[in-house]
């Protein structure tokens, strides 16, 4: 009875929290914004992460999408280092 009592509950609540983990773990998203004015076109930023390419006069945008200003991603250790490395700020991270 003890078992029944004691150890079912504790082994599915135990169980769900390892699920709950293992899902925050794989789905951590950030939110990346360019700030177009900011940017003084130094070229930085593409050589840590290929997310980001350059108008024809050299100012940051995403590399699929010249108009789009913010976006949802994966955090991942390119992107973060893009962030921290440009020297105006022009791109921020958000949690999201
Ligand atoms: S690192 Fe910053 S300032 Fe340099 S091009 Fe990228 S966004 Fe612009």
């Amino acid at each position: 009875m003890v078992f029944v009592d004691i150890f079912l509950p504790w082994f599915f609540f135990h169980t769900l929290l390892l699920v709950f983990f293992t899902f925050s773990y794989y789905n951590i998203n950030m939110k990346v914004t360019l700030i177009p004015e900011r940017c003084i076109a130094c070229g930085l930023c593409q050589t840590y992460s290929e997310l980001f390419d350059y108008h024809d006069n050299g100012i940051v945008r995403f590399y699929d999408n010249p108009v789009e200003l913010q976006r949802e991603i994966a955090e991942t250790s390119d992107v973060l280092e893009a962030i921290k490395n440009c020297p105006t700020r022009a791109l921020l991270k958000d949690p999201s």
